[in-house]
């Protein structure tokens, strides 16, 4: 083939008020398998043209369409219409986001299956937005009414592509908003993919717009645009930064799920097989992509060098493989950008600390953005390694004395996403629990997520909670009504 492009590579198009279309530039971008570094699709380089038509749909469906109109009950069953959708082809889905990413297929297939019951929980809330009675003193009823905020523009990350869509598409489409979506440049495919359902299962013609583009010229349009109500992003803490300046101007109601460098705590009472195991699944799950990945391993001094030991041991043990093998635990990073931002972050790690582990490339691979699993160890918290996140499988492991100490260091962070304590101790564990500065807590465990429950940060992690019905508070306004009961005339002239 001309410019050795194959013939299996998708072509994909905009969605924009329910019809497929090219970007107004027509320009197109490619994406990549990072296993291979095969390109596996083009899609289209949305510009500010495009945010603009995407924008005008999306508002002509918020104001004058069927959507304004569609019940509650409606919107639910739409949801879940969607949800089975997911479900009937978690096969093909997991596929190519674990082509797509470079995460393991059993990863990506529980990622899948996440969505479709994102989709579920929020079909069946989409019927309980209840408002209030409020009660004032006067002779009058007041009540408080929640309305959908509008258009909402979406702006996600590639860790996990579908999911981060589903996580902000439900609770949208629960509230009754519309709204555009802007998948990563890296990850596009699994959104524009569910979108050629999104007629079929009753969703009207601008409710939900998938544009493709970059950040600069995608994402800042949709954020300064002045018919967007509301901006949901989830992606680096840098961004987020410039997000939450760039929305001042037309005052939007922003959300923002960001970054973290989350301690994994270890207390010498601990289960210590159950030990080694969170601490490495908590920071080298789906390569240690995560926002909420454990890449500070805080470990009493007591245990602390057989702790190392048996952690390197297992480590070594971590299967590096193709994504689409079922024995892979760990595929490539996503891109070549972040490849050499991890291996950046590995030379760095050598200057600060010791390497218990991996630091490099594996061997084996001809091809393909893989790093090793890799443990640096007397790892001091104020270092490059400690505070910065890498987002890839690098573990800082740091010695603590006592409790006092461990909260200590695990506080001092800018960030405040998660937090994981592993103690047998109930009274220790709840201490904990009560002292960290954190969105989310786990005892005895890392990582678990429930779309029942809130997500998000503290600090600089952000601010917002997505997921349980936390999330569709995100996406409603709120509307006090007063209603006189009193027929005379006021009496004030
Ligand atoms: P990123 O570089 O911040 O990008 C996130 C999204 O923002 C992408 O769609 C990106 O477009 C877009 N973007 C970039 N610059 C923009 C701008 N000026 N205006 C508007 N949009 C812009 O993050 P990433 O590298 O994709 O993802 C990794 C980060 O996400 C990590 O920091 C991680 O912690 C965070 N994350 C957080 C959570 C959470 O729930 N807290 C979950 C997952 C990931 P491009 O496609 O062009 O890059
Ligand atoms: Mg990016």
């Amino acid at each position: 083939m001309p410019g050795g492009i194959k013939t299996d590579v998708r072509n994909y198009q905009l969605y924009i008020n329910g019809e497929w279309t090219d970007s107004a530039s027509k320009k197109t971008f490619p994406v990549y398998d990072p296993s291979t570094e095969e390109v596996i699709a083009q899609v289209p380089d949305a510009g500010p043209e495009d945010v603009n038509r995407a924008v005008a749909a999306a508002k002509a469906a918020f104001d004058d369409g069927p959507w304004a109109t569609t019940t509650a009950q409606e919107r639910g069953r739409v949801l879940f219409r969607l949800a089975n959708k997911i479900r009937e082809n978690i096969p093909m889905l997991a596929e190519m986001e674990a082509r797509n990413t470079g995460k393991p297929i059993v990863e990506a297939e529980y990622d899948i299956t996440d969505v479709a019951t994102c989709f579920e929980y929020y079909g069946g809330l989409a019927t309980k937005i209840l408002g209030f009675v409020n009660p004032v003193p006067d002779n009058a009823v007041s009540l408080t009414m929640k309305e959908p905020m509008g258009v909402a523009g979406q702006i996600i990350p590639w860790n996990y592509p579908l999911a981060m869509a589903a996580w902000k598409l439900a609770p949208a489409i629960a509230a009754g908003c519309t709204m555009v979506l802007k998948p990563a440049e890296q990850t596009p495919m699994t959104a524009l993919e569910v979108a050629k359902w999104f007629n079929e299962i009753g969703l009207p013609p601008g409710v939900v717009n998938v544009i493709t583009g970059f950040g600069e010229t995608c994402g800042a349009p949709l954020v300064q645009h002045p018919d967007v109500n509301k901006i949901a992003f989830t992606g680096s803490a840098a961004v987020g930064k410039i997000i939450v300046k760039q929305a001042a101007d037309t005052v939007k109601r922003v959300t923002l799920e960001l970054g973290g460098k989350s301690p994994n705590i270890f207390f010498a009472d601990a289960d210590f097989e159950a030990a080694i195991d969170g601490a490495l699944f908590g920071v080298f799950v789906n390569q240690g992509e995560v926002c909420s990945a454990g890449s500070r391993i805080l470990v009493q001094k007591s245990i602390y060098k057989k702790f190392v030991e048996a952690m390197t041991e297992k480590a070594k043990k971590v299967k590096l493989g193709a994504p689409l093998d079922r024995d892979t635990k760990m595929g490539p990073l996503v891109s070549k950008d972040q490849y050499d931002r991890v291996r950046e972050y590995q030379e760095i790690g050598k200057l600060e600390a010791k390497l218990a582990f991996g630091g490099g490339r594996p061997k084996d691979f001809a091809k393909g953005y893989y790093v090793e699993p890799t443990i640096f160890y007397d790892v001091d918290n104020s270092s490059r390694i400690a505070r910065e996140e890498i987002f890839g499988p690098v573990a800082s492991v740091i010695p603590f004395e006592d409790e006092k100490d461990a909260i200590k260091i695990a506080n001092d962070s800018p960030y405040g996403l998660a937090a994981a304590v592993w103690t047998r101790d109930i009274f220790k564990a709840f201490r904990a629990v009560k002292a960290l500065r954190v969105g989310i807590v786990w005892v005895n465990h890392m990582q678990p997520t429930y779309v029942e429950a809130p997500w998000g940060g503290y600090k600089q992690s952000g601010f917002g909670r997505e997921l349980g019905p936390w999330g569709i508070e995100e996406y409603l306004e709120t509307k006090q009504v007063h209603i006189n009961l009193n027929e005379a005339p006021i009496g004030w002239y």
